[in-house]
């Protein structure tokens, strides 16, 4: 009998893109208004791990996919009051039980990194595929999440021939001083292990 964590875990080795679409099959998708086309000839060959957590620092909410289609209500909370009118997204969520919601197909732009910079190349957004993961800078991250972060990695560079292991960064490396996420909770090596 398969208990939560073993279903799940055989939902991520089935994981496929769906290159055509931009669709990650077998997960919920939640499309966002919130993107744009790539540059001309642009595919994605940089994965950017973020975390968001609405209010911060509460789990288990619906208001990460509210912002993400912009329909966060802004009397909810005085925080949300501040950003509800962002238009910013992911092209994917990666809650705390390992659950994954896709917001923006991957060969679209979604509205993740802002100002930004990769080994001289500015606007990471053109060529990046954004994954939010529910969290903050200082709680750890749930063995779940590693596992859905990894699976979904997996199939990203099985899709794209741009993307590698070694691509992979947070947004506080593209945006530094600016941006602080994942954070130091994120355990890269634990991520890079999980990859390997
Ligand atoms: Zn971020």
């Amino acid at each position: 009998m398969l208990d939560v964590s073993e279903s799940k875990r055989a939902t991520f080795i089935t994981q496929r893109v769906h290159v055509a679409t931009g669709l990650l099959e077998g997960v919920r998708q939640v499309l966002s208004p919130h993107h744009d086309a790539r540059p001309a000839g642009v595919t994605p060959d940089l994965v950017v791990i973020h975390n968001i957590s609405l209010p911060p620092g509460e789990f288990g909410g619906p208001w990460v996919e509210k912002l993400f289609n912009g329909h966060l209500p802004p009397e909810v909370h005085p925080y949300f009051a501040t950003i509800h009118s962002a238009r910013v997204s992911a092209h994917l969520l990666v809650r705390r039980d390992g659950e994954i919601v896709q917001f923006v197909p991957f060969h679209r732009r979604a509205w993740h990194a802002g100002v930004s910079e990769y080994e001289g190349r500015a606007a990471c957004n053109d060529f990046s595929i954004g994954i939010e993961l529910e969290g903050t800078d200082d709680v750890p991250y749930e063995a779940a999440q590693y596992a859905a972060a990894a699976g979904v990695i997996r199939a990203l560079l099985r899709a794209f021939p741009g993307l590698s292991a070694s691509r992979i960064v947070g947004h506080s490396d593209v945006a530094p001083g600016r941006k602080t996420d994942p954070g130091a909770s994120f355990d890269w090596a634990r991520m890079r292990a999980a990859l390997a």
